[in-house]
């Protein structure tokens, strides 16, 4: 199992999928991919992601989760809110079984998402309700942090959080380096490869905390093209070129740690 990539985040039950989901399952699979870790974002996906793991149980590793940012790409895009997380809690423990983490959740503070100091104060209180829930489900979190690096690495430090994710972060290496610290992991997608900022923040963070993820849909290595699983191989790539290793360690390496950080997404 360890021979292959693990993708650490994506959104594999986003509708962008539905119309060829088959050739994107093969092409995952040709690419080597093992294991989708597979986010949402909210409560409306729930159910397409287990019916995705039902169909693909040794592929797809499902993840809940109600995501900082509400209504996804769309103009009605607004900060979460207390009561998006109410319809969704039931959910969690009706099937925590079947999870392997708790994500995509997290902060964006992204001045035009969370305009507000309300609308930051609710996504803190929403985060924090879901990582009380993946300590008291015994599961890691996958987490989203955009314009909040420092606050989202103290909130998890502060809530007893030990194993988590930190999906396409963008931080200051010093804070990165908090995170490394409390034992976090981070994984980059396709996008990082035209990032020259990312550069330096993945020469010091350890391979050790380091994991690959696509993003799918969003963060290809084209802004405006669908991005999917198979891409894996270029963040791979370019960490191995940041690090000055040979490829085919990169994707051990990060496999192992995506394993160790999930390990419900092993043994199914
Ligand atoms: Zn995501």
């Amino acid at each position: 199992m360890e021979n292959g990539f693990v993708d650490c985040h994506c959104h594999i039950s986003a509708h962008e999928f539905e119309e060829d989901f088959e050739d994107v399952i093969l092409r995952t699979r040709e690419a080597g991919v093992k294991t989708l870790v597979a986010v949402t974002e909210e409560v409306g996906e729930f159910a397409r992601v287990l019916q995705l793991q039902e169909s693909y149980p040794d592929l797809v590793a499902p993840c809940f989760g109600i995501h900082p940012l509400q209504a996804a790409e769309g103009p009605q895009q607004r900060s979460v809110k207390p009561q998006d997380l109410d319809a969704a809690l039931p959910h969690f423990y009706n099937h925590k079984e079947r999870l392997v983490a708790v994500g995509e959740i997290g902060l964006d503070f992204t001045p035009w998402c969370a305009p507000t100091q309300q609308d930051r104060d609710d996504q803190v209180i929403v985060f924090i309700k879901q990582l009380n829930i993946a300590k008291e489900l015994d599961l890691p979190v996958n987490v989203h942090s955009r314009s909040a690096a420092r606050v989202t690495i103290e909130t998890m430090k502060e809530q007893g959080i030990s194993r988590a994710l930190l999906h396409n972060f963008a931080g200051k290496p010093s804070v990165a380096l908090e995170g490394v610290k409390a034992g976090y992991l981070f994984s980059f997608p396709p996008a990082v490869c035209r990032s020259k900022q990312r550069y330096k923040l993945i020469k010091q963070i350890p391979l050790e905390h380091i994991c690959l993820e696509t993003d799918s849909p969003a963060l290809g290595l084209h802004q405006h093209v669908r991005n999917e699983p198979a891409n894996i191989i270029l963040p791979c790539r370019y960490i191995a070129d940041v690090k000055g290793l040979p490829p085919e360690t990169v994707r051990l390496v990060t496999a192992h740690n995506a394993y160790r950080l999930f390990p419900k997404a092993k043994t199914r």
